[in-house]
């Protein structure tokens, strides 16, 4: 069977009296674009920097593509391109020196390395700032280059520590659908974001996390589906016919004229259901449907906003 891309078991990390992780469980599959989603502290970026070397962990293990990160350290390193929360950088150098320095820390020579710096700085649009120093880019731009820099080695896993923070939502867009082309050219990536639209849009899995723990896992249909409250109400205009027989397959309540019907997903059940009610000669007066969101789910787990 194919290793995970990111495996990690029982993982445990404290700094002194801060328990960060309690013992958290998460498998990424090759090609996966996972979201590890939760609110300030729950021990995102703890998580990352245990599998890229920063932080040591207490106990658990942390594997890329079934390799131990610490006993083999150079493989799984050399796998993994990360775009960091933090904007830790060499603020002099012109940005283009920056990323082949970057290349050469992986063994990329200059001219091995520069079609792909080209194409990062043509497709992140960044060709006309290559001369510029770090400190003279926008917040925009700084974020954009920390990208590029992550990529510059041509990674298989890319791990994205909340890449759209502080970025107007133009930008927030463009970046989206480079991380979606990325994904389909076959990247894993691990994001981290508290933005729930971010993980909804984007991911195949997602992982809620909370207080160092892992509260809830999943792709984000089914925990919106499981754990939220989506479902579709219909007013009739009248109740006299017997419904019951043509509703068979549904799981829904009758108050008055008004049906609800719980579903995980209305979009797909709403037609079959109008469908069935129309054919029992019923007339349809209203329909609403509510579809939760993956916020609606951290709140019925933990009992608070991912933002608060
Ligand atoms: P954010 O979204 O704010 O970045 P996060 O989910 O990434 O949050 P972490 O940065 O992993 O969370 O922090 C988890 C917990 O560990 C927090 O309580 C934080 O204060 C604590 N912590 C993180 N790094 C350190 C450190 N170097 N020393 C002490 N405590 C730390």
């Amino acid at each position: 069977m194919k290793p995970s891309a990111i495996s990690i078991q029982n993982l445990k990390k404290s700094y002194g009296e801060t328990t960060a992780l309690k013992g958290i469980d998460i498998e990424i599959n090759d090609g996966e674009f996972f979201g590890l989603l939760g609110p300030n502290g729950a021990g995102k970026t703890t998580t990352i920097n245990i599998l890229t070397g920063l932080v040591r962990k207490d106990s658990g293990s942390t594997d890329i593509f079934g390799h131990d990160t610490i006993s083999n350290y150079r493989f799984t390193r050399s796998q993994i391109g990360i775009s960091a929360q933090e904007f830790a950088q060499d603020w002099f150098f012109p940005i283009e020196k920056l990323l082949y320095f970057q290349a050469g820390y992986y063994g990329i020579s200059k001219a091995k390395a520069k079609s792909k710096v080209d194409e990062l700085f043509e497709r992140l649009g960044l060709e006309k700032k290559r001369q510029s120093r770090l400190r003279q880019l926008s917040g925009g731009m700084k974020r954009r280059f920390q990208i590029a820099k992550a990529l510059v080695h041509d990674p298989k896993i890319l791990i994205l520590d909340e890449p759209t923070a502080g970025v107007d939502v133009k930008l927030r867009h463009e970046l989206w659908q480079y991380f979606r082309e990325l994904h389909q050219t076959g990247k894993t990536i691990l994001l981290t974001t508290h933005y729930i639209e971010e993980a909804e849009m984007l991911c195949d899995q997602v992982a809620i996390i909370d207080n160092g723990e892992v509260i809830t896992k999943g792709t984000p249909k089914n925990l919106t589906g499981k754990q939220g409250d989506s479902g579709i109400t219909i007013n009739l205009s009248d109740t006299e016919v017997d419904l019951k027989n043509h509703l068979k397959e549904f799981s829904y309540s009758l108050d008055d004229e008004r049906i609800h019907f719980v579903s995980s997903d209305p979009e797909a059940d709403l037609p079959k259901i109008i469908n069935k009610i129309t054919k029992a000669g019923c007339h349809i007066q209203r329909v609403e449907t509510t579809k939760s969101s993956l916020e609606d789910v951290f709140l019925k787990l933990t009992g608070k906003g991912i933002n608060e």
